[in-house]
Order: C-alpha cells, then structure tokens, then sequence
C-alpha cells in the first residue's frame, strides 16, 4: 500500500490497483484531526462519546484534503448485519439506515465507512464500473456480509464474481484478536471447509478475521484478493483499535469513489 499526507496531516493509503484504475479511495488514519483523549485525532465517529463539533471538524478536514464536496458523500449506520445496499445520485448526502454494505456504479458519488479493527473491504468492477465497501466484523462474517456484497453486484451491475477485485484494509489480526470459542464457531460455520481461521497460543482461541474475510471472497469466486496486512491493534499510533483501547476509541474512515 501507498502512505501519504495531505492537508492538516491527514494520512492515507492507498491500494496500488484502484489508483491505477481511477478509483477515488483514502484508506484514513487517525493522524490529522482536532478530536481529544481517546478520540485523539480524526475520529469520524459520532456514537463513541467524542465531541460533536470536533467530529465536524474531523469530516470538514478530510473532504477538504480529497477535494471531495461534503454532499456527495453517503454513509451507513453500521450495525454488525449482512445488510448491503445499492446506491445512486439520490443517496447522495444521506445516511443509509442498518446497513454495513454499499454498491454504486454512479461516478462522484463517495463511500464513507467507518472502523476500529473490524475488517474493511474495498470491492471493485472494472468491467462493469462499480465500486462497493463493506464492514466486516465477526458478527457480519458469521451472518454473510461478504458473500452478500458479491450477490449485490451480481443483482445490480450484472458481475460475475470473477470480475471482482477485493482489497483488505487495516483490521485487527490473529495476533491481537483473542476470542471466545462461541466466536471462533460462528465465524468458522461461514467459512469454506478446511481453512484454518484460528490460533492457540496462551491457552486462548486468537481469531484471523481478515484471513477469514478473504476464505469468504475467495469462496464467492471473487478473482483477485489483496491485503493490506496491517493489525490496528498492534499500531495504535495510527489506527484506532476498539480491543487495544478497551471500548473507548474513535474510528477511522475509508473513502471510495468512482471518478
Ligand atoms: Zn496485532
């Protein structure tokens, strides 16, 4: 991935791939904004307790540096579902109610996703033009968020699932990601026979949600999986990590456009 910083000391990455294919897309940090505490700095959340004003200001900051207008812009209000939805121009501006999964094909129309160590999946058709994001937490694993995105892009842009490219953003891994066996269970039903999503060590069950993530893409015939390898709980200097800061954290966003 490509790391860089814009305007205020925003920082984001970047998939090589979707640069090259025209994708407007910032994976976003935590570097950059004006929030406080545990929120320190560009917290794009509005439910975790921080100031409204400072996440106002957070927003303002970012679509400033990726010259995006404010307006242009739809959201979820993630809830851990398999929801995913279709969206177009007359979204634009709204926030999309218990969904943790939305499709376009509409160019200038901007993605916005939330997270702190749930998975991000940035999900591209460039035969047909499309883009996707979804957020992927153990909840949304288990229930089918992945494979319910790929089935949206088959219904709505007619993509067969080997036209589709998938990057992994940054998520807590199997390094950091101790679980309950009741989790490990629920996760491992979702996914194909034989992989392997978990680890022992310490007497205790650690879960590999983004290597579970990707079973799941590859399950559904997605052609091309990249990861971005990154463990948000092991680097809090960057991300915000729900598990590594105990519950009280901000969240980071990620950002996806069709030019
Ligand atoms: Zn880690």
């Amino acid at each position: 991935m490509i790391r860089e910083t814009l305007d205020n000391g925003i920082v984001r990455y970047r998939f090589e791939t979707l640069d090259r294919e025209d994708v407007v897309h910032a994976i976003l940090t935590r570097l950059g904004g004006v929030s406080q505490g545990p929120f320190a700095t560009l917290n794009l959340g509005h439910t975790v307790g921080d100031d409204l004003e400072a996440v106002k200001e957070n927003h303002r900051r970012v679509f400033a540096a990726l010259g995006i207008p404010r307006d242009c812009a739809v959201s979820p209000y993630q809830v851990h579902s398999a929801n995913v939805r279709w969206v177009s121009q007359a979204h634009a501006g709204t926030v999309q109610p218990a969904t943790d999964g939305l499709i376009t094909g509409t160019p200038g129309l901007a993605l916005l996703f939330r997270f702190a160590d749930c998975v991000p999946v940035l999900l591209f058709d460039r035969t047909h033009r499309a883009i996707g994001l979804v957020h992927a937490g153990w909840r949304g694993a288990a229930k089918g968020v992945v494979a319910a995105a790929v089935k949206t892009f088959a219904h709505y842009v007619g993509s067969r699932p080997e036209d589709l490219w998938a990057g992994i953003g940054p998520a807590i891994g199997p390094c950091c990601y101790r679980v309950g066996s009741d989790v490990a269970r629920a996760v491992a039903r979702a996914c194909p026979d034989g992989v392997q999503i978990t680890q022992r060590k310490d007497d205790g069950v650690y879960l590999d949600l983004p290597g579970a993530v990707r079973a799941q893409l590859a399950a559904a015939g997605v052609g091309k999986v990249e990861m971005s390898g990154i463990c948000t709980a092991c680097h809090t200097e960057e991300w915000f990590s729900h598990r590594a800061e105990r519950g009280r954290t901000g969240r980071f966003g990620v950002v996806m456009m069709l030019r």
